[in-house]
């Protein structure tokens, strides 16, 4: 099989009840475009029989590229294999579990066509999710909007088309906390929006607890800003700048004989604040000098146990 046009990249966690109907949609569709195409399959370390799946699938269609990882490295980490895998002068990233409709794909394509370099997919309606989840969404893009030097625009997930130069910078950029949306809004090039509805689910649960979804956003803001550093800096301003004021606000207090300002408690609250504080400041120089050392370390990204070569070596 020669280069294809199109790459087609989903990542799979535990999606036995999808990865069928995933692989159906995904060809009606890309078989309306007359072209080469693809299908990166990532299998992200599944426990349930997507790996089977995923192999059943390369073998009755050789465009079906599989990638089993040795173990769950996480859906951002997932994405990033199936970029290195993936060949198209095109590369769509989707969901595996149909939230992300294979039809928006045409009307990438032909953003693409266009001469669009990174066409990203923004959610006006969201179907069939719980009003926590849309309510921390919410809160997410929006944090992530005000705090982050790059802009990256809001509700829009990981569903969107990248042209090959753009996987190629990416590709490139081998950071281990990977906030893949703000990377492909940091690289520039000629980008759009288009709207779209997400669907529910199409089987099983959401593969993003909240716990991971903290960690996403940690990722998010630190890898693209300071602002966490910066903000021990402006409380110790303040904390400074209120003790200048009290030092002759307590003098004129003591010379006019009132006893406001004494006793332990006050002290108590002051030590604690700002040990508090103190410690806040601390974790956080922490959280990126962990950061650091992860990068450090250099260890790969993620580790396949199987690749599209090793499955499909026999054709
Ligand atoms: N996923 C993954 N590894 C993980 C978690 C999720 O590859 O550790 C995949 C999952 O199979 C799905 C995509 O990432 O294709 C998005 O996950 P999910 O639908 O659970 O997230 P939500 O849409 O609820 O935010
Ligand atoms: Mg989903």
């Amino acid at each position: 099989m020669g280069k294809p046009v199109f790459s087609i990249i989903a990542p799979v966690y535990n999606e036995e009840d999808c990865l069928h109907v995933l692989y159906e949609r995904i060809r009606e569709v890309m078989d309306t475009t007359s072209e080469a195409w693809e299908l990166v399959l990532v299998d992200d370390g599944s426990k349930d029989r997507s790996n089977e799946i995923i192999r059943e699938l390369a073998d009755k269609d050789e465009r079906v590229r599989p990638v089993i990882f040795a173990r769950n490295f996480g859906h951002q980490i997932a994405v990033t294999a199936g970029l290195d895998f993936s060949r198209g002068d095109a590369v769509v990233i989707i969901d595996a579990d149909l939230q992300d409709p294979p039809e928006v794909i045409l009307e990438m394509i032909a953003k693409w066509r266009e001469g669009y370099q990174v066409v990203y997919a923004v959610r006006s309606e969201r179907e069939g999710e719980s009003w926590f989840k849309l309510a921390t969404a919410s809160l997410f893009y929006r944090t992530i909007y005000k705090i982050t030097d790059v802009k990256i625009p809001l509700d829009s997930g990981d569903f969107r088309l990248l042209d090959r130069k753009v996987v190629d910078v990416m590709n490139s950029m081998r950071e281990r906390h990977r906030f893949l949306r703000g990377m492909s809004s940091w690289v520039g090039f000629r980008q759009i929006g288009l709207p779209y509805k997400r669907a529910a689910r199409y089987a099983g649960v959401t593969k993003y607890p909240l716990s991971k979804m903290l960690k996403l956003a940690l990722n998010a803001i630190t890898s693209f800003s300071y602002f966490p550093l910066q903000l021990a800096t402006y409380v110790g301003f303040i904390s400074a700048g209120i003790s200048i004021v009290a030092i002759p606000v307590v003098i004129v207090l003591r010379l006019t004989g009132s006893n406001a300002f004494f006793g332990q408690a006050s002290t108590l609250i002051a030590v604690l604040f700002l040990g508090g504080v103190q410690l806040i400041s601390l974790g956080i120089l922490g959280e990126y000098l962990g950061r650091v050392y992860d990068e450090v370390k250099g260890r790969p990204l993620y580790i396949v146990s199987q690749g599209p070569d090793d499955i499909q070596r026999k054709k």
